[in-house]
């Protein structure tokens, strides 16, 4: 594959109009693939897809089988097949475990890995017809260790792993790649919330708040969503083939699987 060829993909990104999706779709717009930016919140797709080139807005709810398939419908008139799925829509909630309602354990579930599983769906056929794909799964450290508090979250998207692991196997003779990018706690909204959450549970300043959560990378930083892109640009270009199934820690060294 050749850098000219990345002009030909069509990358649709979940969650495409914030934080780690939208550094992602700035990365790979930069290379030149068209995008769609999918999520549910419409205005702020429109928003960030209108800063891109050859990108849109597609409103959907990547819980919702019905929805996906509308948004499908719509990216591809204009955009032709996608080759490059990223699933990155995903939410956590830090819940103790006794706590944890079972409408709070679905929630989790269903975005962070039903979703996964129905974009991943509904996208395949079109690339194993094109024989060729790329598969981009948004998992977290919380993807390959534990941890207290957050275990809806810890469990979906371990879930999401183990998906990424069994779809790397079934269509690896498709010229499809799945792989998963597991990065630390990163400056985005979500890190916003872990703060948030940190400062009112123990009475903290948003400093220590931040520094708390930096703790845990040996590194004693938060990850940039740059560091999370680059690594998605790099799977989907040239001489990232042979790089299948795998679980991409992007945290400093927290976790070494
Ligand atoms: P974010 O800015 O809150 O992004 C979450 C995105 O998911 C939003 O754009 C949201 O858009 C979309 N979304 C949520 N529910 C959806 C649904 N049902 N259907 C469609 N889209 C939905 O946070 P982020 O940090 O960039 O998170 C992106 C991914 O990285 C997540 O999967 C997260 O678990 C993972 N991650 C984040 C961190 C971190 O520390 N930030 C670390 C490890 C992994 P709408 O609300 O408009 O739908």
């Amino acid at each position: 594959m050749t850098g000219t060829d990345l002009e030909k993909q069509h990358a649709l990104i979940t969650g495409g109009g914030t934080g780690i999706g939208l550094t992602i779709a700035r990365e790979l717009a930069a290379r030149g693939v068209r995008l769609t930016l999918v999520g549910r919140t419409l205005a702020r797709l429109q928003q960030a897809a209108k800063a891109l080139p050859r990108a849109q807005a597609v409103a959907a709810d990547v819980t919702d089988a019905t929805s996906i398939a509308a948004a499908l419908a719509t990216a591809t008139q204009s955009h032709g097949p996608v080759s490059i799925l990223v699933n990155n829509a995903g939410a956590a909630q830090a819940v103790p475990f006794l706590e944890t309602s079972l409408a709070v354990w679905n929630d989790t579930i269903n975005v962070n890995l039903t979703g996964a599983f129905l974009c991943a769906q509904a996208v395949l056929p079109g690339m194993r017809a094109a024989k060729w794909g790329r598969i981009i799964n948004i998992a977290s450290v919380a993807g390959v260790t534990g941890y207290a508090g957050v275990a809806a979250y810890v469990a979906a998207k371990h879930g999401l792993v183990g998906l990424t692991r069994s779809l790397a196997l079934e269509f690896a003779k498709d010229g499809i790649t799945v792989n998963a990018l597991c990065p630390g706690y990163t400056e985005t909204d979500m890190a916003a919330a872990a703060i948030a959450n940190v400062r009112a549970k123990k009475g903290v300043s948003e400093e220590e708040a931040r520094a708390m959560l930096a703790a845990k990378n040996p590194q004693k930083r938060l990850i940039a969503p740059e560091e999370v892109a680059a690594a998605a640009a790099w799977l989907c270009g040239p001489g990232s083939q042979s790089i299948n199934g795998q679980s991409i820690v992007i945290a400093g060294g927290e976790v070494m699987p």
